[in-house]
């Protein structure tokens, strides 16, 4: 398969090292309450894949489809519910699991819409953060990596619906 024009962000050993990591951390914060990962679609299965297999604790996963962008690379502002969750929240601890936090759009909607429903809390778990680009400010707890201001694909983020598999991250060289 080849890859558009780009440079390496993180290598496949940067991320599997991390993984752990952030579990244990998250584990920590979460691991007596049963929480609910919830995570968000398309961009964070991958990682959330990874991230639950490091779990040691009790938890139950959900899914949630939101898109804010269209094959494009840049955001239409819009944000649109495409799969809501198939259980009620209230009372729950719910760990959100995002790909990446850009401008924070996305998931100040996500963090309002579910807020409404009366959760225990909410504590936001995202693999890659691009602190320059933060318009929305929404407390990411756990973050994987920051990354800078160029456009990342792989490990679950996409290139016009590609390369979601690519074991690593990398930088897209327009
Ligand atoms: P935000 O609403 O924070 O501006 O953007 C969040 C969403 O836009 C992410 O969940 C992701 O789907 C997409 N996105 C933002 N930046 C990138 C990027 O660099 N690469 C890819 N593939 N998607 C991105």
């Amino acid at each position: 398969m080849e890859l558009p024009k780009h440079r390496v962000i993180l290598t496949q050993e940067q991320i599997q090292a991390r993984i752990p990591e952030l579990a244990r951390q998250i584990e920590q914060d979460m691991g007596t309450e049963n929480p609910l990962v919830v995570v968000v679609l398309k961009g964070a299965f991958i990682f959330a894949a990874d991230l639950i297999r490091n779990f040691n604790f009790p938890h139950q996963v959900d899914f949630i489809s939101i898109s804010s962008y269209g094959s494009a690379t840049e955001s239409t502002g819009v944000v649109k519910l495409l799969k809501d969750l198939d259980e009620p929240i209230k009372g729950r601890t719910v760990l959100l699991v995002e790909d990446i936090v850009d401008t924070g759009l996305t998931l100040h909607y996500l963090y309002e819409m579910l807020k409404i429903r009366e959760p225990k809390r909410i504590e936001v778990a995202a693999f890659l953060s691009k602190k320059a680009r933060r318009e929305y400010n929404v407390p990411v707890k756990f973050v994987g990596f920051e990354v800078p201001n160029v456009f990342v694909v792989g490990y679950g983020l996409d290139y016009k619906q590609m390369y979601r598999n690519l074991p690593f991250v990398i930088g897209i060289e327009e």
